[in-house]
């Protein structure tokens, strides 16, 4: 495991170990040691200073202690302006996630992970696309403020972890949050500075056939997420800004360009 942007991933190794097995059962320390710049001696001294016993499990990190290592790592990275928020929405199957993937990639965008209860499709990996937990462990992160936002959608919930994102800001990121449409107008509540995005399809022949075209859903959850679609169209006009998916590439060229700006 390699750790480049300190608290940052951090965070993101700390939400996978509540989850993967393999994760868990690592120490703090080997974790801090794999920082780029920070060394054995570096990492124990580190610990001591935080009150982090040398054998903790990262797993086993109070929330003290993890806020007090997020700091450490995040202060030197402090950047003196905060970044922008930008909030992709949009029916399910017009294309958010390959636009996600996409920016992601421009690295103009810091792009949360978000926690699911939804059973992984082929391919998904755990703490890439999502971290898959199940509903009594996605409760139990309701009840402790873990979530920015939450929301019920298609028999499954999601979520945005909040610390990742608020600490991503802070440090300069500008922060790019893949949701459904309930959550982002959570957001929106919380955090009136976040611009809005409504994805939209060309047309809704254009929607239709790529759920059907999709193939990971089953036939009766390929019927529940149009009928979905049709209800989620309609909240378009209460959005910051609409981009009509023409091309991935113009989609992706705009949202760079709206944090440039
Ligand atoms: P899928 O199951 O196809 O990956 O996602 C279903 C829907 O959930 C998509 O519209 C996606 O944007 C949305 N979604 C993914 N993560 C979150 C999240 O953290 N919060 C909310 N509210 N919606 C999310």
């Amino acid at each position: 495991m390699s750790i480049k942007s300190g608290a940052l991933d951090i965070a993101a190794v700390y939400e996978l170990s509540q989850s993967e097995e393999a994760i868990s059962k690592m120490r703090v320390a080997e974790m801090l040691e794999s920082i780029t710049g920070v060394g054995k001696i570096r990492a124990l001294a580190i610990m001591e200073r935080l009150n982090i016993s040398p054998t903790r499990r990262i797993k086993g990190l109070g929330s003290h202690q993890l806020k007090n290592l997020l700091s450490e790592f995040s202060a030197s990275a402090v950047r003196s302006k905060r970044g922008k928020l930008i909030v992709l929405s949009g029916p399910g199957g017009v294309g958010k996630s390959t636009v996600a993937a996409q920016l992601r990639a421009t690295g103009d965008y810091w792009v949360s992970i978000s926690a699911t209860t939804r059973v992984p499709r082929i391919n998904e990996v755990n703490g890439k696309d999502y971290f898959f937990i199940d509903d009594v462990e996605f409760e139990k992160r309701i009840s402790a403020s873990h979530f920015l936002e939450w929301a019920q959608f298609a028999g499954a919930k999601y979520g945005t972890p909040r610390e990742g994102v608020e600490r991503a800001l802070l440090e300069g990121h500008n922060v790019l949050l893949e949701i459904e449409i309930e959550g982002a107008k959570q957001v929106k509540s919380h955090m009136p500075e976040a611009v809005l995005v409504f994805l939209s399809p060309p047309s809704w022949e254009d929607l239709v056939s790529r759920l059907e075209g999709r193939g990971t859903d089953t036939p009766e959850r390929r019927t529940e997420r149009l009928a979905l679609a049709q209800q989620e169209l309609a909240a378009a006009p209460s959005f910051d800004l609409v981009i009509v998916n023409t091309s991935v590439k113009e989609v992706v060229d705009q949202l760079v360009s709206l944090v440039s700006a």
